[in-house]
């Protein structure tokens, strides 16, 4: 059921989860589907709700960095690493970087699949820290999606997975994309999933890039967010290199998603189809200028648009590697595209 963000619904979802219900809510990067992150049987509904494995640990959102300590224990580490999470949390934080720390040991082990360490987050969103303050202080939330399927950025995309649950209704999400999860357990900091927060900022931050965990060493890890396909449609997803797509050819019944609106122009001039019927064309474009933050933003609404078609297939192009591009790629080859580029 999706309610306005007001202060009445707020507490009535703080609520939810004081009595170990679920709710969702909307942060900056996509929807998610929260929980009090120490009860152990609520974070047991958010694995069964979401159809998700028990050993894919959830990121659990807190309201400050202050409140960091509520679920991770930076005493274990050691002193640079430890200058170096609290020099990141002053500067990214609150946004869209997630940071692997070492667990509190009052954290149930159900919310780190297990593991000895804990994805952190401080959500920008001013509803999101309300919901957090007012309720347990620490909520576990993955995205409100069943496990493997896209994203929610719009409340209404929530309540199409989970029309019973109650869902605060922020409008589209800001950034559009998830966070950047960074694991600083090991020494120097490492990019395991990339996000919201590009690998330039870090590396800025960090004055050295910062170091990335390549896809094939990841295989057979516990993390679904890293495994090559996630974030999918139900329609089969061919990728088309950055401002390639405009020469593929022009098949009916199937979905296309230029990166911007310049090339779905032209191909539409040139396959004789009026501008005005491109979306009856099955046609998209996931920005006006060709602006990453704008693409990041759009990137789901139009997968999720194009998806309900029911498409025969759905073809997508590319963004630039650089900034969020990175992000933004890596979502699509997740979401299948990983089968097939063509240049
Ligand atoms: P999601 O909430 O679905 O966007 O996914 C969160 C991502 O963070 C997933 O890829 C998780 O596997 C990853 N993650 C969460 N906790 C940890 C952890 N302790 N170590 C490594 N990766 C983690
Ligand atoms: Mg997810």
């Amino acid at each position: 059921m999706i309610v306005t963000p007001s202060d009445e619904n707020i507490e009535r979802a703080a609520a939810v989860v004081k009595a170990g219900g679920l709710v969702s809510f909307p942060t900056e990067t996509v929807y998610g589907l929260g929980a009090d992150a120490f009860n152990e049987k609520a974070l047991a509904a958010i694995f069964e709700v979401k159809n998700r494995p028990y050993f894919d640990p959830l990121i659990v959102h807190l309201a400050g960095i202050p409140e960091l300590e509520t679920a991770a224990d930076l005493s274990v580490l050691s002193k640079i690493a430890r200058s170096a999470a609290l020099f990141l949390a002053d500067k990214f934080l609150p946004g869209p970087l997630t940071l692997i720390l070492p667990k509190q040991p009052s954290l149930p082990s159900l919310a780190t699949g297990g593991l000895d360490t804990v994805a952190v987050r401080i959500p920008a969103s001013a509803i999101a820290q309300k919901l957090i303050r007012l309720s347990t202080g620490a909520i576990a939330a993955p995205s409100a999606n069943p496990f493997g399927r896209l994203s929610p950025t719009r409340a209404v995309h929530v309540e199409e997975y989970f029309a019973d649950i109650l869902i605060l209704d922020g409008g589209r999400t800001a950034l559009g994309l998830e966070s950047t999860v960074l694991d600083l357990t090991n020494g120097e900091p490492c990019i395991l999933r990339e996000g919201g927060i590009t690998s330039e900022q870090l590396s800025d931050a960090l004055g050295k890039p910062c170091k990335k965990r390549r896809m094939e060493a990841s295989a057979g890890t516990t993390s679904p967010g890293l495994l090559k396909s996630h974030y999918a449609p139900r329609s089969e997803l061919l990728l088309y290199a950055h401002n390639s797509l405009c020469a593929a050819p022009f098949v009916t019944g199937t979905a296309y998603i230029f990166f911007e609106e310049k090339s779905l122009n032209a191909f539409a001039k040139k396959n004789g189809i009026q501008p005005e019927s491109a979306a009856k064309n099955y046609l998209f474009a996931l920005s006006r200028s060709g602006g990453s933050a704008e693409v990041a933003a759009n990137l789901f609404d139009t997968l999720h648009a194009a998806d309900r078609l029911r498409p025969a297939a759905i073809y997508a192009e590319q963004a630039p590697a650089a900034g969020l591009g990175a992000a933004i790629n890596d979502r699509l080859f997740k979401a299948g595209g990983s089968k097939s580029v063509l240049a």
